[in-house]
């Protein structure tokens, strides 16, 4: 990085957010913005996760960008590489290379209230930015939990978002911690080579049949040469997922009805009665995420596969000890154990104008108007930030919601003219929460009788979005100028709030 260097926006991350981000700044005509990546190629979680069997469970003409699609899909749920490939083509097609820092870890960054920018110190130098995108991602920092023991631990190691393609595990008596949507993919695909798999289960999930295909060349060929058809098939994906948002947030016991379809997979699997009944959820199916596998049931019912229906409570040596006393030696251990979804590492690194870092400021529960802004951080925004999370559909529509509104914020700082900032108004992020917050107490998340990633220490809900991704959609479209401050520079002197939107025109 130059001396001084100074660019108008500066984005975190080149994940579907960085990247998307990068390419709507462009369209916009913002060309003097910088992509800040910490790592040496582009992709985030598509790139970081590589395990065995990694693949979307969302189908993949709806994951993926609306400006950039993709007829060449080669299966309805495509795998890990394809989707990471995607993103390579994405950076090129809209020339976003030139932009993009590699290595470039933000290791801190703070607001400046007299020169309203951003000082924002990274792995490869310093710069200011009048605006950060934070597009870090919930998937972005593994969790490994603090068990008693591990340190000591002589055998290998590893998170699932961390996958060592260097260990050979054939032959090796291997432990799965942990059922998520990672774990389920692991579990079928290192199966057949492992000595002896043992999945250490805190909770069942619920895992229903996942209707995988390869897409024919039939179809790729018609999405290229006839784009309506592709529109069609994204369309009737999107549309099928919005019917099933009501159950998720209005009526989970409709929910129910789909647990049959779960319980008669474990039954058709598993001829085990004791098996069978420990893998069988006790909770509303949709509380944890809905997990999707046809293979899975299926490989924990091989001879070399044991389950552990306890949690991981501590390490002696080369021994694994379950809460329920159960002990097991291994070589090595996989973590399928998830994210800081909700304690995002990123945040102990942001300080706002108020002098408090995020993560202070979120300390009792992240929140953010309309999943963008924080008060106290004038012109930052979080893309998938608080409460954009979905149960059932692409994650890639609210992305694309946010950069509809990361875009109009733009213009309504352009509109203002001059060296400004928009800082969000407590009020309208407190009434933005409250809404969410209300909302969220006949969800399935929340009456479920489960306990997820989705809620934090709290046992809120900090991180889904409890409506339809075209509620969404309408309401980030603009941004509303009466819900911030508006803080003009005056040299040497304190930034001056600027409260009627009359007068910020100006
Ligand atoms: P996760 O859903 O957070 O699951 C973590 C698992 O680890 C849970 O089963 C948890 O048990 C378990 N665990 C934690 N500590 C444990 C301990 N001491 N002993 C035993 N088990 C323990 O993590 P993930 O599977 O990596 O998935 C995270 C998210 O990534 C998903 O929800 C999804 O959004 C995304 N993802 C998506 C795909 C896809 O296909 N699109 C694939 C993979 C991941 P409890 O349930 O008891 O807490």
């Amino acid at each position: 990085m130059s001396e001084h260097e100074h660019v108008r926006v500066a984005v975190i991350g080149s994940g579907f957010g960085g990247l998307g981000a990068a390419v709507r700044l462009r369209r916009a005509g913002i060309t003097d913005f910088v992509v800040l990546e910490r790592a040496d190629a582009v992709g985030g979680t598509w790139r970081d996760n590589s395990y065995p069997g990694c693949a979307c469970d969302v189908p993949s003409h709806l994951y993926s960008f609306s400006f950039a699609p993709n007829p060449d899909w080669p299966r309805n749920f495509s795998g890990q590489p394809h989707i990471r490939a995607y993103l390579e083509r994405v950076t090129d097609t809209f020339g976003l290379r030139p932009h993009i820092r590699f290595n470039a870890e933000v290791r801190s960054m703070r607001w400046d209230t007299d020169e309203l920018h951003w000082e924002i110190d990274t792995a490869q130098g310093t710069l200011t930015a009048d605006t950060v995108v934070s597009a870090t991602g919930p998937l972005s920092d593994p969790k490994i939990p603090d068990v008693p023991g591990l340190a000591g631990f002589p055998g290998k190691v590893f998170h699932s978002a961390r996958w060592d393609h260097d260990y050979d595990l054939r032959g090796k008596r291997v432990a799965m911690i942990g059922t998520g949507a990672s774990a389920i993919q692991i579990v079928p695909s290192i199966q057949p080579t492992v000595e002896k798999l043992t999945l250490f289960q805190r909770t069942p999930a619920w895992v229903l049949p996942r209707m995988d295909r390869r897409i024919t060349g039939v179809e790729q060929w018609l999405h290229a040469k006839v784009p309506a058809t592709r529109v069609a098939r994204r369309g009737l994906l999107w549309s099928m997922r919005e019917m099933q948002v009501s159950a998720f947030t209005k009526r989970p016991n409709e929910l129910g009805l789909i647990e049959s379809i779960g319980k008669r997979q474990i039954k058709r699997a598993i001829k085990d009665p004791v098996l069978r009944a420990k893998l069988t959820p006790d909770y509303r199916i949709g509380c944890k995420r809905i997990l999707l596998s046809s293979s899975y049931y299926p490989a924990l019912a091989q001879p070399n596969v044991d389950l552990v229906a306890s949690g991981l409570k501590e390490v002696r040596g080369s021994t694994l000890v379950a809460a329920d006393g159960t002990e097991t030696e291994v070589d090595a251990i996989v973590f399928g154990t998830g994210f800081h979804v909700t304690d995002m590492p990123i945040a102990h690194r942001i300080t706002g104008a108020n002098g408090a870092t995020l993560a202070e400021e979120w300390k009792d529960g992240m929140e953010a108007l309309r999943g963008a802004s924080a008060a106290g951080f004038p012109n930052f925004m979080t893309i998938i930030g608080p409460n954009t999370g979905l149960g059932n559909s692409s994650m890639i529509l609210m992305i694309e919601s946010q950069l509809n509104y990361m875009v109009d914020f733009m213009r309504q700082l352009d509109m203002l003219g001059g060296k400004t900032a928009l800082d969000a108004r407590p009020s309208a992020v407190h009434a933005w929460n409250q809404q969410v917050q209300e909302r969220m107490k006949r969800t399935v998340w929340t009456t479920g009788g489960c306990d997820s990633w989705y809620l934090d220490s709290n046992g809120r809900n900090t991180t889904a979005w409890p409506g339809t991704t075209a509620e969404f959609r309408k309401v980030t479209r603009r941004l509303d100028l009466g819900e911030y401050e508006v803080l003009r520079a005056a040299k040497g002197r304190t930034p001056v709030p600027v409260t009627a939107v009359a007068e910020a025109g100006a």
